[in-house]
């Protein structure tokens, strides 16, 4: 029974096997009275809504080299933080983190606030963000839930309910387990847990400190758990995307709008992604469709990028967008999508020549 699962047991074992990570301050260290960061355990948390540790860390780590302090991050320029943050995906978080740094420095004199209640009022930050960063930054008792303890209160609780119906009891399960005594640490012990023992597919179940109360591991039910009510297939949508070179090596690219999908991000002119997109090159040429298309999946559709390609003079005065000189290109500043269409088209601009339209005799 899950209620005879003690956090002293789980807390016992983070001490010893705890993840070194570059946000973390690890139960040694806390223990001798060192203080988390919060702008560190902030910007991770952000980093990692919905991307994996591995993927994360490298960004993190250039972030805090190039802006150590919340302070740092609320006056860099958003071009290059929008820049660095690219091919890190879900670029509404990079937005408002910018904006929730710039309210820590104008609001709360450039400290991230204690309470819960606070963090909410912050921007990018919703509940489960909110009571990770009291939790782990302030050490309060906050109840933390993603998908890592979902998956370790259904399994302790051998709960057949499927999420998303399941989620206010093992949210329940989860705050009747929460200690008053190293909340912090019992927090990212619980993450550590359900990311290295109590994995999706292959729990480890002989190395875990709750092995003898899991109700799943007992009935032998863990790999099944959580169930999960099936998901709407995703639809399908089209787009055109035009890749335009200057015959002195100039790409042709334009930053999005703000607001939307990919927003704020630099990207090749394309049409409306959609059933039946318009095409809408950016200047007439003589475009050449490429064989292959670029693929890739949003949370809520898959995308299929028809690429085309062309060659254009120096005197081509495109309807949108910008020439960027071709060394100053850095294809790193690309969100994925983006990156895919130029790695599909680099080959064939390499191969392509400017031929200039015919003028008639006058
Ligand atoms: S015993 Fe197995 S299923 Fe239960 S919490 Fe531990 S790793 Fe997960």
């Amino acid at each position: 029974m899950h209620a005879k699962a003690r956090p002293a047991d789980l807390l016992t074992w983070y001490d010893r096997h705890a993840r070194a990570l570059p946000w973390r301050t690890g139960p040694a260290q806390r223990s001798k009275g060192v203080r988390p960061d919060p702008y560190r355990v902030w910007l991770s948390e952000v980093m990692l809504q919905q991307t994996t540790v591995i993927t994360v860390i490298p960004y993190f780590e250039r972030f805090t080299t190039l802006w150590p302090t919340v302070t740092d991050l609320a006056m860099a320029e958003d071009t290059q933080v929008m820049g660095e943050w690219a091919g890190l995906g879900y670029y509404a978080r990079a937005r408002n983190a910018l904006k929730c740094a710039r309210a820590v420095v104008a609001d709360h004199a450039g400290q991230f606030p204690e309470q819960r209640e606070a963090l909410l009022n912050l921007p990018g930050i919703g509940p489960y963000t909110a009571a990770a960063i009291a939790a782990i930054a302030f050490d309060r008792p906050e109840v933390v839930v993603d998908g890592n303890i979902e998956r370790v209160m259904a399994r302790l609780l051998n709960d057949p309910t499927p999420l998303p119906k399941a989620k206010p009891g093992l949210t329940r399960a989860a705050a009747a387990l929460t200690p008053d005594h190293r909340p912090g640490d019992y927090a990212q012990a619980v993450m550590d847990l359900g990311a290295t023992v109590c994995t999706p597919k292959s729990p480890n179940c002989g190395i875990c400190p709750w092995h003898t109360p899991c109700l799943a591991r007992a009935a032998g039910t863990q790999a099944g758990l959580p169930r999960k009510t099936a998901k709407k297939s995703k639809p399908t949508r089209l787009g055109i995307a035009y890749v335009m070179r200057r015959s002195d090596g100039a790409l042709l690219l334009e930053r999005r709008p703000d607001k939307g999908l990919l927003g704020g991000m630099l990207g090749w002119p394309g049409s409306e992604w959609n059933e039946a997109p318009t095409p809408a090159p950016p200047v007439v040429a003589d475009w050449q469709v490429l064989p292959e298309e670029a693929r890739h999946t949003f949370t809520h559709f898959h995308l299929r990028l028809r690429i085309m390609l062309a060659q254009v003079g120096l005197d081509a005065q495109p309807k949108t967008g910008k020439f960027i000189a071709y060394q100053n290109f850095n294809r790193s500043e690309l969100p994925t999508v983006m990156r895919k269409v130029f790695d599909l088209s680099h080959d064939a601009l390499e191969n392509m020549t400017y031929t200039a339209p015919k003028r008639s005799p006058l």
